[in-house]
């Protein structure tokens, strides 16, 4: 059985099922623990949604458009990060999630799309409270992916899949040794990994809000399965 430590958020109930729903366990991790104790025992991490990481964390003044995350956050979960991947935990990070994980490991975000990004499509749908699930835009896997071959598994056809989306940031400059294993059509980075990890994926989109209907299970069961393993 792995115990994985999800990072405390608004919005928690949805990744706790999905982890449950593959056979994990979870634990709530939050900024007044320490990173240590936060750790202790964890065999996997997963980073969630939330507002946005300061820009002065990737060296940039903030844009008008930029909110930022609860007092705390960014250093918890950049620290978090660190010690993970130094502890070579497997590691998978949605929405806020992958934008912590780039920063952390040095890359940049896009501060916000729809001013920055020319003919972006719309990333920050506004969706009822009960339908999170709403799609909003495709994504293009990238072959040779983990992701592009855990999506096989659902998918005659990996190059593609409907994805939803609530976000104004994205994936700027990729962290060093991390690829882009998902694009949109209008060339904002929807997924990276770190093809040298164990498993260390990011993803902008939210497939925890797909539990009860299992489009994205195998990712979460392939993060379960890999924190289960021995290191
Ligand atoms: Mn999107």
């Amino acid at each position: 059985m792995a115990l994985i430590g999800i990072t405390v958020c608004r919005k928690l109930e949805d990744y706790k099922q999905a982890i449950l729903h593959v056979g994990g366990e979870v634990r709530i991790v939050d900024p007044s623990m320490s990173v240590e104790d936060a750790l202790k025992g964890v065999d996997g991490l997963m980073l969630t949604g939330g507002d946005d990481v300061a820009p002065s964390r990737y060296g940039e003044p903030a844009h008008e458009t930029v909110v930022e995350a609860e007092p705390g956050r960014d250093e918890f979960e950049i620290a978090l990060v660190n010690a993970a991947r130094a502890r070579a935990l497997p590691l998978f990070a949605i929405c806020r999630g992958v934008q912590v994980l780039n920063v952390a490991c040095g890359g940049t975000l896009v501060q916000d799309i729809p001013s920055q990004v020319r003919g972006a499509l719309p990333h920050s749908l506004k969706v009822p409270p009960n339908e999170p699930y709403s799609l909003a835009h495709e994504v293009w896997l990238d072959k040779d992916t983990l992701l592009s071959q855990l999506m096989c598994e659902r998918l005659s056809d990996a190059d593609a899949c409907e994805v939803n989306s609530r976000h104004h940031q994205a994936v700027k400059d990729v962290a060093h040794g991390f690829k882009v294993s998902a694009t949109a059509p209008d060339g904002v980075i929807e997924a990276i990994e770190d093809p040298t990890a164990r498993f260390c994926l990011g993803v902008q989109w939210h497939p925890e809000n797909f539990w009860r209907t299992g489009e994205f299970r195998p990712l979460f069961e392939a993060f379960v399965e890999a924190s289960s393993r021995q290191a």
